[in-house]
């Protein structure tokens, strides 16, 4: 018995051993794997990151330029696009900034807007690019912003050119075209039903040629570089020149005409784009009035702009209309604008041309009772609005 107890305790101690090796070998094996990891994980760490060094790598590789000044005119900070089109060295950085930056042109719009929070200019040509030039300082920095308009710029004159040439391309054959009916109107006096036929197409060669008209209007008020000349225009005279020109149809409307304007008021704007503005609202407030109609246009003097007014007591406008007229081939009744020679052009080349003027549009209108069109343009000639 004591023996069978002897064996017993025996193999118990020796089950106890082969179990505490195996635990032993266990946790050899986990610290071992622990180490190897920790050893891993330091062999990756990189060493800590330099966020300015990696901002100026990015920033080498836009194409706008940056220039950053201290609030001496000191640069301390360029980047590629600027070093090269101001020719600035590497070896120029902690230099005044007139002694850095190589385009006189530039230097002296730093200068000019040295002490002010904000400047920007458009469209200036520095070596062969077009950059729009923001300047922007506050207490601490000043910073020279080169944005690079070279590709728009292109885009533009190649829809100008365009324009222009396919323009010119159907002036010439729809001025071959009206001469040819205008002769055969001659020749098809007897002949009424000729005669309507021609007339119909003599309407459709004046509506293209209104069409070309407007179309080489909107391109130009659209380019960027559009000089305007600024200059206190006389309206009373260009309002009566304009209404010359449409004397025929307002006396075949039989529309009665109220002119409210002083001899001698004026307004800040340039004369062509003025002539163009006033047009297009007395053509529509002729085109879409009722025969025996009136049309009144007046002035005003306001504390900050003048106000020029078209009212007319035609067809009106719906006041769900209203939103959109003024884009592009809007027509809120498309067979009357046909009729009357409409493009759906006016009153975009319209809003285009006050705006440029610096000034606003705003439309007034009742249907069945009449629309009134007033435009508001600064009086001050030397506000010009540049960012349009
Ligand atoms: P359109 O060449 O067709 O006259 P506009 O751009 O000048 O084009 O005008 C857009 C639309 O606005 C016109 O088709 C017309 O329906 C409406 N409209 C413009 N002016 C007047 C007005 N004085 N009275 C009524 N409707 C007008």
């Amino acid at each position: 018995m004591n023996r069978l107890l002897l064996a017993l305790l025996i193999f118990l101690f020796l089950m106890l051993l082969v179990f505490a090796s195996v635990a032993l070998n266990e946790r050899r094996k986990r610290v071992k794997l622990l180490r190897k990891l920790k050893k891993k994980s330091q062999e990756g760490k990189q060493p800590p990151i330099d966020r300015s060094k990696l901002l100026a790598r990015a920033l080498s590789l836009i194409k706008e330029g940056i220039v950053v000044m201290d609030p001496y005119g000191r640069v301390i900070f360029t980047n590629r696009f600027a070093r090269e089109l101001l020719g600035i060295d590497e070896k120029d950085i902690g230099k005044f900034f007139y002694q850095a930056i190589k385009d006189f042109d530039v230097v002296s719009m730093i200068n000019e807007a040295f002490n002010e929070s904000y400047k920007v200019w458009q469209e200036k040509k520095i070596k062969d690019s077009y950059v729009q030039v923001i300047f922007g300082s506050d207490m601490d920095e000043k910073v020279l912003l080169l944005i690079d308009q070279t590709p728009m710029k292109k885009y533009e004159n190649l829809k100008k050119d365009f324009i222009a040439n396919a323009s010119h391309e159907l002036k010439t054959p729809l001025a071959a075209m009206k001469i040819s009916l205008e002769t055969l109107e001659e020749m098809c006096k007897e002949n009424s039903k000729a005669l309507k036929y021609i007339s119909k197409a003599q309407e459709r060669v004046n509506y293209m040629e209104q069409l070309i008209e407007d179309l080489i209007t909107l391109s130009l008020l659209e380019s960027t570089n559009l000089t305007l000349k600024l200059e206190k225009v006389k309206v009373l005279p260009l309002i009566k020149e304009i209404l010359n020109n449409v004397s025929e149809l307002l006396s075949q409307k039989k529309i009665q005409l109220s002119i409210k304007i002083p001899e001698d008021a004026e307004v800040c704007a340039d004369e062509k784009l003025l002539h163009a503005i006033l047009k297009n609202l007395i053509d529509n407030a002729i085109k879409y009035n009722r025969e025996g109609g009136k049309i009144e246009i007046s002035f005003k003097q306001l504390k900050n702009e003048d106000e020029i007014k078209v009212c007319d007591t035609g067809y009106g406008i719906p006041k769900s209309h209203l939103p959109f007229i003024f884009e592009r081939f809007y027509r809120v009744e498309r067979s009357r604008s046909r009729k009357s020679g409409g493009t759906g052009l006016g009153l975009s080349i319209v809003k285009l041309a006050t705006e440029k003027l610096g000034g606003k549009v705003e439309v007034e209108s009742q249907e069945g009772k009449g629309s009134c069109f007033s435009i508001y343009l600064p009086k001050r000639c030397d506000i010009i609005t540049t960012d349009l």
